[in-house]
């Protein structure tokens, strides 16, 4: 089968049926702008032809299994076609009226995965205990996106002004290091950013990374026209190296010098994320070492309470510990935000993608445990 989005399969199958150019438009207006996910509602195309392009194309290549959801957050898990659990997750970010006190959806944010499991193998993330499963093909990832718009078209319809409800920002933070599948997140940060396809400004899509070097060189290089979000969750070598066991491998200097010069390329700002973890980064000398590691530097830090995992025996800073954190590092001119934690109740939050497979794993683990 050839995907939907790839033009140039798309453009040979075309002239090989001797079509109008003009129906490759109308193919690729129905997927990017009315969010179709299945070649039978493309209804400019005639029935035959339909039919004609199905047999050889798809758009989603993968079935969903399941749909978790809660007042903050979908959760999709994804069966990929080689019987891999990807998962997705929809973010709502609602809007309190001041005069008036009323409630409403502002944007939605689509938290997307660019691997199934992850190498990385975070000491607080559930998806790292999977190990790597998969490097997702760019079809896969942006089948995500169009299958949330999808969603979302049926599930809210039309805003206000008439547009279809849709994602508004896209993330690289759910399962994997977007960097270990350059190729591919390359790919799609085009498609997400080029006008013609999803028109979604450089604000609008982050990629989230845990320190590369070989795939942060060529991201800064390449320069894509996306933000750029490193997961830092600590001052020094030593506490990151514990936090975070791949950067063993690169050091804290370098990746520092690395986010200076994607700033210097590409005139924007860093955000740095910072997980919240009690008795292990959370400490008021550690934000002592974080104000000084990040003064002076363009960027904005991130403090994410740590969410619960199975199997992980860690916990989430004091919520008073962690806004006195926040005094620390800003005490050095540093912008800090704490951010909101979304999706516990279906465990769709930062580092709990993969739970149930995580769990799953864990009871198989107890079971074939001899008995006493
Ligand atoms: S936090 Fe990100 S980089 Fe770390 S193990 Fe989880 S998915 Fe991988």
């Amino acid at each position: 089968m050839y995907s939907l989005f790839d033009h140039e399969a798309l453009e040979a199958f075309r002239t090989e049926h001797k079509r109008q150019p003009y129906r490759i438009r109308q193919i690729e207006t129905a997927i990017f702008h009315q969010w179709i996910k299945d070649i039978d509602e493309i209804t400019t195309l005639s029935k035959d032809d339909r039919k004609l392009l199905s047999d050889t194309f798809d758009v989603i290549p993968f079935t969903c299994e399941k749909i978790l959801e809660d007042e903050e957050t979908t959760k999709f898990l994804f069966r990929t076609t080689d019987g891999k659990v990807i998962e997705t997750v929809l973010m709502y970010h609602y809007h309190t009226n001041e005069d008036t006190g009323v409630i409403k959806l502002n944007r939605v944010t689509l938290c997307i995965s660019s691997q199934v499991g992850c190498a990385v193998g975070c000491i607080f993330c559930v998806t790292g205990t999977l190990g790597l499963l998969k490097n997702l093909h760019r079809t896969e990832i942006l089948a995500q996106v169009i299958y949330a718009n999808n969603y979302l078209k049926q599930k809210l319809g039309k805003k206000e002004d008439g547009s279809l409800w849709s994602v508004r920002n896209v993330v690289f933070m759910g399962m994997g290091e977007p960097l270990m599948n350059y190729p591919n997140v390359k790919k799609v940060c085009e498609f997400l950013s080029s006008e013609y396809y999803f028109g979604l400004s450089s604000k609008r899509i982050t990629v989230s990374t845990s320190g590369v070097y070989q795939g942060l060189e060529k991201f800064i290089t390449d320069n894509l026209p996306v933000s750029l979000a490193f997961s830092l969750h600590a001052p020094n070598q030593e506490l990151r190296a514990h936090l975070v066991p791949m950067a063993k491998f690169y050091t804290l200097d370098k990746l520092m010098e690395l986010m200076d010069e994607y700033v210097r390329v590409s005139d924007r700002q860093v955000f740095y994320e910072y997980v919240m973890i009690r008795d292990e980064n959370d400490t008021d000398e550690v934000a002592h070492q974080l104000g000084r590691l990040l003064r002076n530097r363009r960027g904005h830090l991130n403090l994410i309470p740590y969410n619960q995992n199975p199997a992980i025996d860690l916990h989430e800073s004091d919520p008073e510990q962690i806004k006195r954190f926040k005094k620390i590092v800003e005490s050095y001119d540093v912008t800090v935000t704490i951010r909101q934690n979304m999706g516990r109740k279906e465990k769709s939050a930062c580092g709990q993608l993969g739970y149930e497979a995580a769990q799953e794993k864990l009871k198989h683990a107890t079971s074939d445990q001899p008995k006493q």
